[in-house]
């Protein structure tokens, strides 16, 4: 039996849906499931993720790593990898795993895949997905003469289903991590004023583009996304407009998201919005021009003036959703 090691993103110990995925899709291969969690939480984290399918929990309790620096993420990472010697590493393909994992794989000498799709494990041969150019093609990936094979997929990709709380983990806890010569030191995070749930772990997203002609319109979002539980994007026209920051872009220069519903709203549909959102499961468009190209990636799409469609839509889910 291999082992299957999964670094698991949390928020103030609640884990991401992203590591739920991996964690149960890790169990569900058979293999032996060890985590790791960090930062402020990570205790609560790690028991949590006893309950999707991992035996045994690492943890360090460093309040160095109640932020992400990359030095430190790295040196804890590699000091747990090394005493644990698993043949498979899971992440999610975060902005933060898209920044660490290339440093542990070239520490380790190991392969990667990053910005995965699809992940398949069959004893000890793992094969993944990957979009390329966009999502305009497809790369099929996987691992010769690797000892360690490190996947970062997408959130959002994988089935996962509630907690088993009768599974429990053992908790491993490891002290603070020493690094000599620490090259960066971070000295303050300013936090967005958003406690939102992040974009491309959002279940529902609703974006908003240059059709809504000025930043205090994107109130009309806020409200449609407040019924609907959902997360407010945008696309890089309005971004770069400066109505909204930029952690909302959505597509090739910002985020990829693929939530079970997107609701594309005054947004025309450019090839490079869509490499964002084409994972997607349903897409709703909102565009007042009937030839707009987010139609022909659109599952339902509503042609009309999106500042009487998109009132209209929130009444009516507030009253669908009371019931
Ligand atoms: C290298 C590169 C990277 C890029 N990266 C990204 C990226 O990551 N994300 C991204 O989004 N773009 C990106 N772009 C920009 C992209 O090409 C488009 O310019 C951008 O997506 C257009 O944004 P938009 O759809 O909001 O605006 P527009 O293209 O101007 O579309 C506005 C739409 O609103 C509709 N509309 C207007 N009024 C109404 C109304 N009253 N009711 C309903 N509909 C209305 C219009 O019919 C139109 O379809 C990138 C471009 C380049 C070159």
């Amino acid at each position: 039996m291999s082992k299957v090691f999964v670094f698991a993103e949390h928020k103030s110990g609640s884990l991401k849906r992203g590591a739920m995925e991996l964690l149960q899709a890790a169990k569900k291969s058979g293999h032996a499931v060890i985590g790791m969690a960090v930062g402020s939480g990570a205790e609560v984290a790690a028991k949590e993720m006893g309950h999707h399918g991992a035996k045994e929990v690492h943890v360090i309790k460093d309040p160095g790593l109640n932020n992400y620096n990359p030095e430190l993420y790295a040196a804890a990472v590699t000091f747990v990898l090394e005493k644990t010697q698993p043949q498979i590493l899971l992440a999610s393909a975060s902005s933060l795993a898209k920044d660490l994992f290339p440093k542990i794989a070239a520490r380790m000498n190991t392969g990667i895949a990053s910005d995965c799709t699809e992940l398949n494990i069959s004893g000890d041969v793992v094969t993944a997905k990957k979009p390329l150019y966009s999502g305009k093609a497809f790369a099929s990936v996987c691992f010769e003469n690797s000892p360690l094979k490190i996947v970062l997929m997408r959130a959002n990709q994988l089935p996962v289903s509630s907690a088993d709380t009768t599974q429990t983990a053992q908790i491993v806890e490891h002290p603070m991590i020493a690094v000599a010569d620490l090259k960066t030191i971070l000295k303050e995070v300013v936090h967005g004023a958003s406690e939102k749930l992040d974009l491309t772990e959002a279940n529902i997203v609703v974006s908003g583009g240059r059709g809504l002609k000025e930043a205090g319109n994107f109130k009309l979002l806020n409200d449609l996304a407040d019924v609907l539980g959902a997360t407010v994007g945008a696309s890089r026209a309005v971004v770069d407009a400066g109505w909204v920051p930029h952690g909302m872009q959505v597509g090739q220069t910002g985020k990829t998201v693929a939530p079970t519903l997107y609701i594309a709203v005054g947004i025309s549909g450019a090839i490079q919005h869509l490499a964002g959102m084409s994972g997607s499961k349903v897409v709703v468009a909102i565009n007042n021009d009937p030839a707009a190209p987010i139609f022909q990636k659109a599952t339902y799409g509503i042609v009309g003036d999106l500042f009487d469609v998109v009132p209209k839509l929130t009444e009516e889910f507030k009253k669908a959703l009371k019931h």
